[in-house]
This record gives structure tokens, sequence and C-alpha cells, in this order.
């Protein structure tokens, strides 16, 4: 065993979330160990991006440029089979006044070039990155989480202390049980995703070529991310007790839902399935909706999908990580430089984080909810009024009394009534832009879930370009913090 080693932070797993939180703590000269599993590049699903991950935090991060640099499509938006209408209706980010501009757009990236841009760049802000080092363990002190154990690449068991450990270690995180809590599964995403990549699929007609194509069928539904002019992510999102005949022979799996789906089969019929590397696979995934039901302890915090994941539907999952990545650093920033107190810096972490994952699992309930198939198993299980209150509860014990500025949020059903009014406003929404002139997407702004969802990020990338020049904001609670004005850390408002 090597004598120990000490740094400010650990930070386990160099995914988005892990990358953004190393880099913004090294960034304020503290000590920073990111250890990762893997050899970078390496694969991952989750290739279509939100503009506040580019236009936001990455450019607190400094990664911005080599992420413009890299070439990654420009996605200007979504284009949606979806809902009411059977005519693909389109939104673009730039429907916010507040982003409107050149910082209105986000990319499509090949995850093991995205993720190893974010690593490289966490380096060369000063943390230090080890890859080939699996963490097994941490190590505590009473209360507190005081360090981390892991193997090496030589295999080598090392141990590391750290006055903070972050687990940013993934869907698959295991130190996530260290924490104290469980993670909770949400039944109503409780869906399995088969995804493939294939060359030479059709494209969607100009300005749109670039943007997600989401697809629903009876079914479930499915994407389509252009990843290069020839290359395209396609995935298919099913009930989760269809895993059996998926596991059975994924290929043909697929290729079934392919041919029940009329537009992908026809965007897809001058193409052929990629079958040789890190797109060779056709992958399964399932049970990835979940919540950790707390997200710190003394010494120790969660962020990414180690924390909470919702559904790929909205393309929130890089979002919420870098978003939770942020909070954290800002709350580590607050603490190493012994400006605010653990307990409030990690209060505001938490209730903060906890409130952006409620308002993306309240605005992706109502996207399933706008798209109804009588006698459809998939989405008549994904309609809330008809739905068992358990969904409710879930929901309730899910965001506490932080979801959408929500204060009482204990009753299950004047939170289900609030829900279906907000599901309904959603969905005429949308049919009052995919009715008419397609080009006009004020309608959608008008309805609060998708007002809500866009609050956080437009903050944050406001912030990021801004600077000191950005609006103050007000504390999210009573008490509460608010981001300094070079966003990296906590102030007392
Ligand atoms: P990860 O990206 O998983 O990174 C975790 C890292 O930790 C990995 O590199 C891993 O090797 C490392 N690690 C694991 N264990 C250890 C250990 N013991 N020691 C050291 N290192 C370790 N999101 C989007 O934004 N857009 C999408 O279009 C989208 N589509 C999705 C589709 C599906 C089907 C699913 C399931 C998810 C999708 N997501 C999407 C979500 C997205 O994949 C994740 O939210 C995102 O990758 C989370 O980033 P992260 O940094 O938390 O974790």
């Amino acid at each position: 065993m090597n004598s120990t080693e000490e740094f400010d932070v650990v930070v386990v797993g160099g995914g988005p979330g892990g990358s953004t939180l190393a880099a913004l703590v090294a960034k304020q000269g503290h000590s920073v160990l990111l250890l990762e599993k893997e050899f970078f590049p390496r694969y991952q699903i989750g290739e279509s991006l939100l503009p506040s991950t580019i236009h936001g935090v990455c450019k607190l991060t400094g990664a911005d440029e080599e992420i413009a640099k890299a070439g990654f499509p420009v996605k200007k938006g979504g284009t949606f089979r979806w809902g009411a209408n059977p005519e693909p209706w389109k939104f673009e980010f730039a429907v916010s006044p507040r982003m409107a501009g050149p910082t209105s757009t986000a990319f499509q990236v090949e995850r093991s070039k995205f993720d190893k841009i974010l690593l490289d760049n966490a380096r060369k802000v000063g943390a230090e990155v080890r890859e080939g080092c699996a963490v097994s363990d941490i190590r505590e002190e009473g209360e507190r989480v005081t360090g981390v154990r892991y193997t090496d690449d030589k295999g080598e068991k090392r141990e590391v202390a750290a006055r903070f450990v972050v687990d940013a270690s993934g869907n698959k995180s295991r130190l996530n049980t260290k924490l104290g809590g469980h993670r909770e599964y949400s039944d109503f995403f409780r869906n399995l995703a088969l995804f493939g990549y294939f060359e030479g699929g059709k494209r969607l007609p100009e300005p749109s070529r670039n943007n997600i194509l989401c697809v629903a069928f009876d079914s479930g539904w499915f994407w389509y991310i252009p990843l290069s002019d020839t290359l395209t992510s396609v995935g298919a999102v099913v009930r989760r007790d269809m895993a059996e005949k998926v596991q059975g022979d994924p290929e043909k799996a697929l290729q079934a839902l392919i041919d029940e789906c009329p537009m992908i089969s026809d965007y897809l019929s001058p193409a052929r399935r990629v079958t040789e590397g890190q797109y060779g696979e056709i992958r399964v995934r399932k049970d990835y909706s979940y919540h950790h039901t707390s997200y710190w302890r003394p010494g120790m915090m969660l962020v990414g999908d180690a924390a909470c994941f919702v559904d790929p539907v909205f393309s929130s999952g890089v979002h919420l990580a870098t978003y939770s990545a942020l909070l954290a650093a800002r709350s580590i920033n607050s603490v190493l430089a012994g400006t605010v107190e653990e307990e409030a810096a990690m209060t505001e972490f938490e209730t903060r984080y906890r409130r952006e994952y409620g308002v993306f699992y309240e605005f992706l309930m109502s996207f399933y909810d706008m798209h109804q198939v009588e006698g459809s198993y998939f989405w008549e299980a994904k309609k809330l009024t008809r739905n068992s209150s358990s969904d409710i509860e879930s929901f309730v014990d899910l965001v506490g009394g932080v979801s959408s500025g929500e204060a009482a949020l204990a009753d299950g059903e004047a939170v289900a009534k609030r829900l279906n009014a907000q599901n309904q406003e959603f969905a005429e929404a949308v049919e009052a832009i995919s009715d008419g002139d397609n080009d006009n997407w004020a309608p959608l702004l008008g309805s609060s879930v998708v007002r809500e969802a866009m609050t956080e990020s437009s903050k944050v990338q406001m912030h990021a370009s801004l600077g000191e020049d950005a609006e103050e904001e007000t504390p999210l609670f009573e008490g509460g913090l608010i981001p300094s004005p070079d966003g990296m850390s906590w102030v007392h408002a």
C-alpha cells in the first residue's frame, strides 16, 4: 500500500458531471484529483445536448472553445411527430427571448469525443486526472467521508484523503450507497431503451437538418439524432416488460420496431446499420429513471447520473449532470474559501438540484401525457388522469416542496389537478404551433411547464455570458444563498 496522498477534492468518474466539477474547483486554485475507471475516449449514450451546457456551464469551465472547434452538428432545436397532430412540429431554442442569438443552439455530439474534450479541459485547468483507476470504496471518520480507496492502472490498491469526495460515477454508481438513503425508481418513466447506429439515413429539411427528431408510435417512441452528415443514432423507448423479447435478439427487436414506425422506416430506408467499432453493437438500457433520496452527507456529494436521471426525451441528462456539477462546485468552492458553512452550502446544492430535477420530471410527464393512442398499452399508461395516484405520490415525494414554486405539495389530489391543467395547457400550445404557422413558437412560451424548464438554463447561460453584469438573483428559499458575480461560488443575499 502506498502512503496516503491528500487533495482538497477527489472526483470519482470523468463523464460530463465529473469533468465539469473538477474543472470548476481546480480553476479556483484548489487541488483536485479525478479518478476515471476507463481510458478515454470511451463510449457513452446521451448525444443530444441543451444550450445551457454549451454556452453556460462549458463557458465557465473554459471547454467551450475546444467544443466549438470539434465540428459537431449544430442543433437548433427538436422536431417532433408527437401529440394530436399527425404532422411533425418543431421547437427551436431561439423561442426564448433570453436565449435568442448565437447562443440559442446546442450540439449533437459523439460522446466519446465530447467527454474527452471535457476531461482534457479539466486537466488543462489544473485538475490531476488519472485514467484506468477504479474507485472501490470510501474512507470515513465518524460521520464524515474523508477519501476513497481505488485500484490504479497498474492494479495496485491505493488510498487518497480529501476534504470532499464527489461521486460522479454515473448510473452504475456503487458509491452512492455509502451516502445513506437509497435509489428510488420512477414508475411513470419505467421504460426500456434499445439503440444502434446507422450510416446514410435521411435528414430533415433545412433549417432543421440537425434537429433531434422524436417520433411517437404505438409501442413507444424513437429518437433519431444526426451525429455527422452520414451517421445517425437511432433508439426506441418501449415498455419495460419487453425486456425478455428485446434481450433475446436485439437486432431483430430493433428492426421490428423500426418497421412499426413509418417515419423512421422512411428515414432509414437508404441506410445501413453500423456493425463495427464503438457503434457496432445494439445496446439496451433499462431502469434508468431514478433519484437518490439524498444528495450529500458531510464530506460527500452525488452529481449527475449517480444522483438522478429522468428520461431521454428532452435531452436533459447532460444538462442535469453539468448543472449539478456547477451547483456542487459552488458549494465546495465556498466552503474551501471559508465564506459559507458546509451545512448551508450543501443545503443550497441539494435544494437547487432537486428543484431542477423536479422541474424536468414534471415537464417530461407533460410531454408524455400529450401523446395519446387509444388501445396502446405504452401510451395509455402515460395518461396522467387515468393513472393511479401512486405516480402522483411518487412525484410529490420526489420534489417535496421545491418544484415549480409550489409551496405545499403535500396534497396528491391538488397536485394531480395542477399537473393535469398544465398538461392541457401544454398540449394546446403544441396544437397551436402545429396547426398554424410552424415558425411561430410563441404559444409554447405561454405554457408554464416549458417556461419553467427553460428558466434555470437561461439564468446559467446569462451568468456565463455576462458575468458581473448579469442580473442579481434572488434566493430560492428563505435564508438561501445566491451565486457570486463570477458564478463560481455562493454568497449570502
Ligand atoms: P457518465 O457519463 O455515465 O460518466 C460516469 C463516468 O464514471 C464514466 O466515464 C465511468 O467510466 C466512470 N466510472 C464509473 N464507475 C467508476 C468507478 N468505480 N471509479 C472511477 N470511475 C468510474 N442525455 C442527454 O443529455 N441527451 C440525450 O440525448 C440522452 N439520451 C439518453 C438515452 C438513454 C437511453 C439514456 C439511458 C440516457 C440518455 N441521456 C441523455 C443521459 C446521459 O447518458 C447521462 O445523463 C449522462 O451521461 C450523465 O453524465 P455523468 O457524468 O453523470 O455520468
